[in-house]
């Protein structure tokens, strides 16, 4: 395949099309209704005084810029904050479409095209066990398979910090040679992983864009190659209004740019800078401490009571509304991690936080690079390697951790602490997981077991290979195996 074959951008790349049945009024109104709902999230004051108001929302929202029905529209204040109220008013059916859409845009990035086939079973196989391990939380995970750092650290230092970015202490610069390393990487990622997978790569993790002054430069050229900007959350939309605006240029009218808002000035200067309809598509999240908005429970966040005061502020703000049990984790990357700056590259997958994974992902597998030809080594070897589609040989098998088996005649029942999954009673499969259960076998064990139980070997495998491809089966890289 040439090189401009493979650069060719990915069939469904316009993600705008799927916001494209709003015509220029309901536009208007979509973005001005998103301004109140992100006023709402983040502060604690306007859903209440906006309830102690009634018949004088109208007023009240113009105060604030919106010319909006507040009739039509006070289900999302009245009882508290209320993020997701039933659509029985022409205004709430309009939000409520909008935000179907972007639940189908989110579907469409996870479905990642043109993957090696180990490598897209092993993503699969992550996501249904963070499907168990998260419960309706993983939902929310768009689990890109490639990310890069532009810098090393973060200068921002904001207390929740889920991945502990360290201070800020290098910056990969877009001069004659990192030029030339980032195209040669990027096209390097694009031949082994597929060009989609560049498209969805956002160029942040543990590091904020702002610090890199090349990075609406960098992000151009990865646009370039893969047919559109890959994903960009920046805490620092105020601190230079000319380079966000760049942002904005550079995406142009497509989903994928989002704002945190640290503080309600830093809301108020967002909403000053930029017209509800320049924002339309850019997510401006309320991580401000009164924010309605639940804050992952990893990273720095687990030190301390800070977050759990945030977490019983957002509930109350919620009115009682359930949150999310098992938000342990902001990390949604699925893949390959890139740090240019140091010129490292780590393998990882989202978890709970834990002890273990206090970051909320797991480290399968880390190394260092000179070239780029070194990034596709690394990536094909590493996918060869660690993405085995059944339980490697020589460990005990067990269920994933916290995961409980109970079965009937009928049903496999799988339980985690956030989720269940069934499986038919099927008996090679029913007898199969009842052994993994046990944890004390590894594979040629356990199949033996099994073969004494009267399963057949190959029924047995395939059952075991089925508990493994949905994320049952303990794959927790074990200590000292990377
Ligand atoms: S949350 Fe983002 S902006 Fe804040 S310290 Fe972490 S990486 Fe930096």
């Amino acid at each position: 395949m040439t090189l401009a074959a493979l650069m060719a951008p990915p069939p469904e790349t316009a993600a705008e099309d799927l916001f494209a049945w709003a015509d220029a009024g309901q536009r208007e109104l979509i973005a001005q209704i998103k301004r109140l709902v992100e006023l709402l999230a983040a502060d604690p004051g306007l859903a209440p005084a906006l309830g102690q108001t009634p018949g004088q929302g109208r007023r009240a929202l113009a105060g604030r810029g919106l010319e909006l029905d507040a009739a039509q529209l006070s289900p999302l204040w009245r009882d508290g904050f209320n993020p997701w109220p039933k659509a029985h008013t022409p205004l709430l059916a309009l939000w409520d479409r909008w935000l179907r859409s972007h639940a189908a845009h989110r579907a469409r990035l996870r479905a990642i095209a043109g993957l090696p086939p180990a490598l897209a079973a092993w993503r699969d196989r992550q996501m249904a066990r963070c499907a168990l391990e998260l419960g309706p939380f993983a939902n929310r995970l768009d689990y890109p398979v490639l990310a890069f750092e532009l810098s090393k650290g973060c200068s921002i230092g904001c207390w929740f910090c889920a991945l502990e970015a360290p201070r800020l202490s290098a910056v990969f610069r877009r001069d004659d040679r990192g030029a030339k390393l980032w195209r040669e990487t990027l096209a390097a990622c694009a031949e082994v992983l597929g060009p989609a997978a560049l498209a969805n790569a956002p160029c942040y993790w543990a590091s904020e864009p702002a610090d890199n002054p090349d990075y609406p430069d960098l992000l151009a050229d990865l646009a370039a190659l893969a047919g559109r900007p890959g994903p960009t959350t920046t805490a620092a939309a105020t601190g230079d209004i000319g380079w966000t605006r760049a942002l904005l240029a550079i995406y142009d009218g497509r989903p994928g740019l989002r704002f945190s808002v640290l503080s309600l000035e830093m809301l108020a200067a967002i909403h000053a800078a930029f017209s509800p309809l320049e924002l339309l598509l850019v997510d401006c999240l309320a991580q401000n401490e009164a924010s309605a908005i639940p804050k992952s429970r990893s990273g720095r966040a687990r030190r301390g009571g800070r977050w759990l005061a945030a977490r019983q502020a957002a509930e109350a703000r919620l009115a009682g509304r359930a949150t999310d049990p098992r938000r342990e984790t902001t990390a949604c990357l699925a893949g390959f991690k890139l740090n240019m700056a140091e010129q490292t590259i780590e393998l990882l997958s989202p978890c709970a936080a834990s002890d273990r994974w206090p970051r909320g992902y797991r480290l399968h597998a880390e190394g260092s690079f000179a070239t780029a030809e070194d990034v596709g080594r690394f990536i094909k070897q590493t996918a060869e390697r660690l993405t085995p589609q059944s339980p490697p040989p020589g460990r005990a098998i067990g269920l994933g951790h916290g995961v409980v088996l109970r079965h009937n005649a009928h049903a496999l029942e799988f339980t985690s602490a956030a989720a269940k999954m069934r499986l038919p009673a099927e008996p090679a499969l029913a007898r199969v997981a009842g052994l993994a259960a046990q944890g004390k076998w590894d594979a040629a064990a356990l199949l033996d077991q099994a073969a004494a139980a009267g399963v057949g070997p190959l029924e047995a495998m395939a059952a075991l290979e089925a508990l493994f491809a949905r994320g049952l089966l303990d794959d927790d890289p074990p200590a000292g195996e990377r």
